[in-house]
């Protein structure tokens, strides 16, 4: 059993896709390691990465290629310098060369040396890719097949990356029912429950380190992303909307920093319509900063990184404005449960189940986060995040061009807005009344990806992105 840790489902990444972009850069950064480990990286002449199924077909707008190289290159998601996504490409079609490992230079063509199969898939997922090294006579150095199966998550062949398999957790729940009876056993809240299931890997410092870490890269991405302007890379013009709202709804007004910034809009703001902007705000800033290539949190990926800070930010600007950094903290503990059981029960790949799984997802993640900082008990946060996926199922991905713009950006407003409804809706709900259980609607929208046509999962061969640019009826 592949147990997940909150550090699995939450990571800080640079975008615009976890499928799309952070797989395929684990799995260069996995096959340069095993080149070391087998002593032969300085052996390689030449290397040829294979993509296949959905990375081939949107992999081009997703900037697959891109992150390819900086895995190749030995630059990691977490702490490279995001500059480098447009400086490393336009050096190596300069050079025509690339520096493997940081330490081997080869010839390299991405033209020639990065083969986009848009007509094949390889069998265990649509999000295939073949890396190939050979020496200097041609000979196959070194070959290794990876998937890319959503969230980030790779597997090597059809087994799961070695860095994900842990030991099983001491309250270590398979479905939601089970996650109810265990919190009422050891009368723990959800935060609890899942602060000791880490504590199983980790020391409780390291865990509160690790997750602060994650809260402060959420806070700048919402911060960078409302002062950023310009257009969006990818040749769409998408002008970026979050720093418009954001100059429009504080005006004249100063601040210094973030801390000035949040109590600012917090003490301005109080009307429904002023804080549905500003949610949508915090959203759009980080999808605008993951589309251009900035560093967000994936959460549960990249396409829906924006719907648990915007929810957070909600949080903390009004619905609970003496939160703690524990209320944070517990915030992603709860989040990264609920997002757990879509992944072991259902997908969170877009490439499997459409935006449901992305979108839905985050919203179904944020809504019981919330929940449970507004004093939910673990019945009721669990029907908030039903709610929140109840009214996603079937929803398509359709990104037109392929990029993780439009509908994207939009659609993290849309996901946070519900989350927060939904957890209002619980929070005036009795559990024991509710038609729909957390599990069934996971099954539910398992079974609705498995209906979905294949257009509608990440292949920007059907919805809007074909039917944008069309004349009107
Ligand atoms: S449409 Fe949804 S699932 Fe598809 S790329 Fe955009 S955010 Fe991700």
């Amino acid at each position: 059993m592949n147990y997940i840790s909150v550090f699995d489902m939450l990571k800080i990444c640079v975008g615009p896709s976890s499928s799309h972009t952070l797989g395929p850069w684990k799995a260069a950064l996995h096959f340069v390691k095993t080149l070391q480990k087998e002593q032969s990286l300085n052996k390689v002449n030449k290397v040829i990465v294979e993509l296949y199924g959905s990375l081939a077909l949107t992999g081009k707008g997703h900037g697959t290629d891109i992150a390819i190289l900086m895995g190749l290159n030995h630059q990691v998601p977490e702490t490279c310098d995001t500059q480098l996504m447009y400086s490393l490409p336009e050096k190596v079609a300069e050079d025509k060369a690339l520096l493997l490992g940081n330490i081997h230079s080869i010839d390299f063509d991405v033209t020639q040396h990065i083969q986009f199969h848009t007509d094949q898939r390889l069998p265990f997922h649509t999000n295939g890719m073949i890396f190939k090294a050979f020496d200097v006579d041609n000979h196959i150095l070194h070959q290794e097949t990876y998937y890319s199966i959503g969230g980030g998550f790779i597997s090597v062949g059809e087994t799961a990356d070695e860095e994900t398999v842990k030991s099983m957790p001491k309250h270590y729940c398979y479905t939601s029912k089970e996650l109810i009876k265990t919190c009422q056993q050891h009368q723990l809240s959800i935060a609890a429950l899942v602060m000791q299931n880490e504590e199983s890997w980790r020391s409780p410092e390291e865990i509160d380190r690790q997750l602060s870490k994650l809260i402060i890269a959420m806070q700048e991405s919402v911060y960078k992303g409302c002062h950023q302007e310009g257009e969006l890379p990818g040749g769409l013009n998408v002008k970026r909307r979050a720093a418009a709202i954001n100059k429009k709804m504080l005006g004249e007004l100063e601040y210094n920093g973030y801390g000035e910034w949040l109590q600012h809009i917090s003490k301005k703001t109080c009307d429904f319509s002023a804080i549905n902007k500003w949610i949508s705000a915090f959203a759009m800033a980080v999808n605008e900063e993951n589309a251009a290539f900035g560093r967000i949190v994936t959460a549960p990926t990249n396409g829906s990184a924006g719907v648990i800070p915007a929810v957070m930010h909600y949080l903390m600007c009004f619905a609970k404005p003496d939160y703690t950094q524990q209320d944070l903290i517990n915030f992603l503990l709860v989040a990264s449960e609920i997002g757990n059981y879509f992944k072991t029960h259902a997908t969170i790949s877009a490439a499997a189940g459409g935006c449901q799984a992305e979108i839905g997802v985050s919203s179904a993640m944020a809504a019981a986060a919330l929940t449970e900082s507004m004093g939910g008990t673990v019945e009721q946060s669990l029907v908030a995040a039903e709610i929140a996926m109840e009214h996603h199922l079937g929803l398509t991905c359709d990104p037109i061009k392929g990029l993780v713009q439009v509908p994207c950006i939009e659609r993290n407003s849309m996901g946070a807005i519900k989350a927060i409804l939904a957890s209002n809706l619980a929070l005036e709900t009795d559990p024991s009344q509710t038609k729909v259980s957390l599990d069934e609607v996971i099954n539910t929208m398992w079974s609705t990806a498995k209906d979905m046509h294949e257009k509608y999962k990440e292949t920007s061969i059907g919805g809007l992105a074909v039917n944008v640019g069309l004349p009107e009826c």
